[in-house]
């Protein structure tokens, strides 16, 4: 049991302390933000080539590539942190690029299977096979070290698809630092409280026992909600400032927080 201090000040209830750290992948684990816009902006490129021949006036290309971007949450060169390509699965963005299609003239079966067409396309761009793979964020390696030492478990809750995780923690050295994932194959997804509860019962551990750290309000309010023990905002994932709810303690830099042993008079240094 160890308890977690945020610049000097112990986080959660009075207590027994935690026993597993939940960790959101994108923009919390891993520097995501150029691969992402790489991805939004290679769809928006193949919608706009390929929808006049699916029935999109060309005057309406400009309409088109308005409503991706906003969709898509591409804003100053970079991505909303709380943004459909941030934050939402490949079916959820897949919907989105639909409707903008359907906005612009195109039935429905037509704005699906240009949809489909356009992610097959680009889906290679995506994950660590992209020319932009996402890297760990500054001095996580040293945190999780700090974590197995101290004998807390880890898990990813991400609602990036199994091997998107698979090849991000193999890549970067860090699968043996996590001993449970919950993903976008699994039921439920983020940000349902459902998805932390199953996280926790493969780990083995009640969610009262775990600190959950997000970089999206989505993944905070969804913490709170399963009764997480400690809930923790990351900000220094994104290019733009992150606007999170200010009721959960936040963190700039994975060297603001320690790892101490509990006690049953405090805590002490592990
Ligand atoms: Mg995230």
């Amino acid at each position: 049991m160890v308890d977690l201090l945020l610049r000097g000040e112990r986080l959660g209830p009075a207590g027994p302390g935690i026993r597993a750290v939940l960790f959101d992948k994108d923009g919390t684990l891993s520097h995501s933000e150029p691969m992402l816009r790489a991805l939004a902006e290679a769809r928006v490129f193949q919608c706009l080539a390929h929808a006049p021949r699916a029935g999109c006036p060309p005057e309406r290309l400009g309409m088109l590539r308005d409503l991706l971007e906003r969709a898509y949450g591409m804003a100053g060169g970079g991505i909303h942190p709380a943004g459909t390509t941030a934050v939402a699965a490949r079916d959820h963005n897949l919907i989105s690029t639909a409707t903008a299609l359907a906005q612009v003239g195109l039935g429905w079966p037509e704005s699906l299977a240009l949809s489909e067409e356009v992610f097959a396309l680009t889906d290679r761009l995506h994950g660590q096979g992209s020319e932009e793979p996402p890297q760990p964020t500054d001095g996580l390696v040293d945190l999780l070290e700090r974590l197995r030492d101290a004998g807390v478990h880890c898990g990813v809750i991400s609602n990036d698809h199994l091997d998107g995780i698979h090849q991000f923690l193999e890549r970067h050295g860090l699968a043996h630092h996590f001993q449970a994932h919950w993903s976008a194959e699994h039921q439920p997804r983020k940000p349902d409280p459902g998805a932390v509860h199953g996280l926790c019962a493969d780990l083995g551990v009640a969610p009262e026992a775990c600190a959950l750290i997000g970089d999206a309000n989505s993944d905070l309010r969804m913490g709170r909600r399963a009764g997480v023990g400690i809930v923790l905002g990351y900000r220094a994932g994104w290019s733009q400032p992150l606007d999170l709810d200010r009721s959960f303690a936040q963190v700039d830099h994975w060297r603001e927080l320690e790892v101490v042993a509990a006690t049953a008079a405090g805590v002490s240094r592990a």
